[in-house]
């Protein structure tokens, strides 16, 4: 299996994939290979009509799912697709951060149903996870991002059921006094030790839980103000695990060895539901 991206070197897939295949004792390995855009429809047809598959990474879901023949619902509501494999034939597409994003913020919160939910964001990882609250049952997403335009052809794209979600301008002050069940960091601040925090917690009335979409081997900057701030909270390394698990199912067609691939990279931090 292949994992292919620009860049790729800093993934974590290669160790967590080959922990899997090693604990099922399936017959591959996984490697990452960089390719740029124009490389990459020769690259993604040339391993899948070999019977090999792999996943795609950064910035590369959005051409991938215009290369598969075969789309999953995640990629059609989407338009990314991270997982490729060859089926009867034909290039079939997952987009499994939809997955991995739902059963990371179960896992913190129990269910999604009913949930009031702010979403910070509206890039990739925005749209997996809006498309994961929209099928888990959420009541109601508020989408709050920098450029307020991409929020807007989000929700357009994504929401059918255009009254779940609604729009917020920034300054996050104008959310003063507000409540969400849960607040998700999807934008990329924290990754580097000067950036701001994503979103001013203590200004919400009550915030039920705070999912980091960020992922680094200490706790990240968020996780760390909203535990201080006494709210349950979890980084992005759930996501991760869950969605590479779904990758596994649709190459292996069994279910992936979970603990393996826990153990495989750094410590999640996840707070228990409450
Ligand atoms: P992306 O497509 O580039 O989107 C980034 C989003 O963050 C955009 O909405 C952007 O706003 C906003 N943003 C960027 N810099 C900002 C800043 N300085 N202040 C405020 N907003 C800012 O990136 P992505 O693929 O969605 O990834 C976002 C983060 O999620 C990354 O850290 C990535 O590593 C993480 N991620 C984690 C997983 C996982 O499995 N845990 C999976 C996917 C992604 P504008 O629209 O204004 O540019």
């Amino acid at each position: 299996m292949t994992l292919l991206g620009d860049p790729v070197a800093h993934s974590l897939s290669p160790r967590l994939q080959n922990a899997a295949f090693r604990a099922a004792g399936v017959d591959g390995v996984y490697v990452a290979l960089h390719c740029h855009a124009d490389g990459l429809p020769g690259l993604l047809r040339g391993i899948a009509r070999a019977g090999g598959g792999g996943n795609v990474t950064i910035p590369h879901k959005l051409l991938a799912a215009r290369l598969i023949e075969k789309a999953a619902a995640s990629v059609n509501t989407t338009g990314a697709c991270n997982t490729f494999w060859l089926e009867d034939g034909r290039i079939c597409g997952e987009n499994t951060d939809v997955a991995g994003f739902a059963a990371a913020a179960r896992q913190l919160l129990g269910t999604l149903a009913g949930a009031r939910v702010l979403l910070l964001g509206a890039g990739g990882a925005a749209r997996a996870a809006l498309s994961a609250l929209l099928a888990e049952g959420a009541d109601a997403i508020v989408l709050l991002n920098r450029t307020p335009s991409r929020a807007q052809a989000l929700r357009a794209e994504l929401a059918l059921d255009h009254h779940r979600v609604q729009l917020a301008a920034p300054p996050a002050e104008r959310l003063d006094n507000e409540s969400f069940d849960l607040v998700v960091n999807a934008t990329p601040l924290g990754m580097t030790p000067q950036d701001p925090l994503a979103f001013p917690l203590e200004r919400l009335r009550q915030a039920g839980a705070a999912l980091d979409l960020v992922y680094s081997p200490a706790e990240t900057p968020w996780v760390h103000y909203a535990r201080q701030l006494g709210i349950p909270a979890a980084d992005g390394l759930e996501m991760l695990i869950q969605q590479g698990a779904a990758s596994f199912q649709c190459w292996w067609r069994m279910p992936a060895p979970l603990e393996a691939m826990r153990a495989a990279v750094p410590h999640a931090a996840m707070d228990v539901p409450r």
